[in-house]
């Protein structure tokens, strides 16, 4: 009887919920408010460009104003933009530029890429207004807790926009330590935020600004990165906090100057992509076995390959991010076997422990839990 009536209901409770049902269920809603407007949805990080800013020839800052999905940030994180070109979407990171601060108006300083997709369409196609769908905010690459005395800041290029951030948080607090900053750059139409670097030095005397340029356009000799080259400019760098973001040469060779130096433990940086995986010394070329324990099966990883390579190379499909270990998407459990991280050189131990497949390579043989 019991069951009758249920059925006799459901034929005018079927329909009525089935045109309610989009509503009441989160998505649902989400979707009819996003329909209003994108701003509204409950489920997505999104951020409405309010301002666009020519900064040089090739580099343009987006002003955002995020949605109620906004966490803040720490000066020196960054953010992931996901954009949609031709039916597919890239997901890349930018780092915070502005000042460190409790509203949600942040802001992106992206430099045109050569034949780059995602950098050259945010500069071609987005406008204010426009609305892009984000990711959220991650990185360690953020200052000390105890503030250093004397700060070295070393950007190149694009690599400026972490340290842009940084500085900027730190001067508006009232920071009084010392700051060197260097800002490598080809030529003097490359100077990204370069009136607002200089009117700081002019307020902020605890600061000094540098611009190293490849081609001053007087026909000087090119001021790149070298050991004399920062001891002329900063003599006492060695007594300095660093930190550090550009492109993978430069930073190769500040960081092998600075391990020369044995001066590692005061420099902390940023790769704004995963650097070359240098061959294992020890294996050499030698593949190392990766078991994958729910998979029953063993594959071979070569000693140039990050696990989530060996993995894809043997036609799995492991979920993945950013590739860049940022994002965490592709956390895995490792139950044995030692890997490095390819970002700090570190060595894990051999037990368990959770690792990211993009930026780990392995040592010796490992298993893993998937
Ligand atoms: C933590 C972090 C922070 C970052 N912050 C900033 C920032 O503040 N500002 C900034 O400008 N950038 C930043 N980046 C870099 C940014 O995420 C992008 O990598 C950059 O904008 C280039 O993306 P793209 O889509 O334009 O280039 P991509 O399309 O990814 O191309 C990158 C390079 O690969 C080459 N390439 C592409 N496809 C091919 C192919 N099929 N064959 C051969 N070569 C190819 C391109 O020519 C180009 O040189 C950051 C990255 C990280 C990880």
């Amino acid at each position: 009887m019991q069951q009758a009536t249920a059925h006799n209901t459901s034929r005018f409770a079927q329909p009525l919920r089935e045109f309610f049902q989009p509503l009441v269920s989160h998505e649902g809603l989400s979707y009819y408010l996003e329909d209003l407007n994108p701003l509204w949805s409950l489920t997505d990080f999104r951020a409405r460009v309010v301002q666009v800013i020519n900064e040089t020839h090739d580099t343009k800052t987006f002003v955002l104003k995020a949605n109620h999905h906004w966490r803040g940030f720490s000066a020196g994180q960054n953010v992931g933009v996901n954009i949609e070109i031709d039916g597919v979407t890239h997901k890349r990171r930018y780092s915070m530029s502005c000042i460190q601060d409790s509203r949600r108006q942040f802001q992106i300083t992206v430099k045109r890429v050569p034949q780059g997709r995602v950098s050259n369409w945010l500069h071609d196609h987005i406008q204010v207004g426009d609305v892009l769908n984000m990711t959220a905010v991650a990185g360690d690459f953020v200052l000390p807790p105890v503030l250093p005395q004397k700060l070295l800041m070393l950007a190149a290029g694009s690599g400026i926009t972490p340290l842009m951030s940084q500085l900027q948080t730190l001067l508006a607090n009232g920071y009084d330590g010392d700051i060197e900053f260097l800002h490598y750059v080809r030529s003097p139409v490359d100077h990204i935020f370069g009136a607002r670097l200089k009117a700081l030095a002019i307020k902020h005397s605890n600061l000094r600004v540098h611009w190293c340029e490849e081609d001053d356009g007087k026909g000087s000799a090119p001021e790149r990165f070298s050991p004399e080259q920062i001891a002329r400019r900063v003599p006492d760098y060695h007594e300095r906090h660093g930190m550090l973001c550009g492109p993978t040469g430069f930073m190769a060779a500040v960081r092998e100057h600075w391990e020369d130096e044995q001066l590692t433990g005061q420099l902390q940086f940023e790769y704004f992509g995963t650097p070359p995986i240098m061959r294992n010394a020890a294996n050499g070329d030698i593949a190392v076995e990766v078991s994958l324990g729910r998979k029953a099966r063993t594959i071979e990883s070569a000693g140039n390959q990050s696990l989530l390579e060996a993995m894809e190379s043997a036609g799995e499909s492991p979920t993945y991010g950013c590739r860049m270990g940022i994002c965490h998407e592709c956390k895995c459990r490792k139950t044995a076997g030692v890997v490095r991280n390819v970002l700090t050189g570190e060595l894990s131990t051999d037990g368990d422990e959770n690792i990211q497949l993009c930026i780990s390579v392995a040592e010796s043989n490992v298993s893993l839990d998937y």
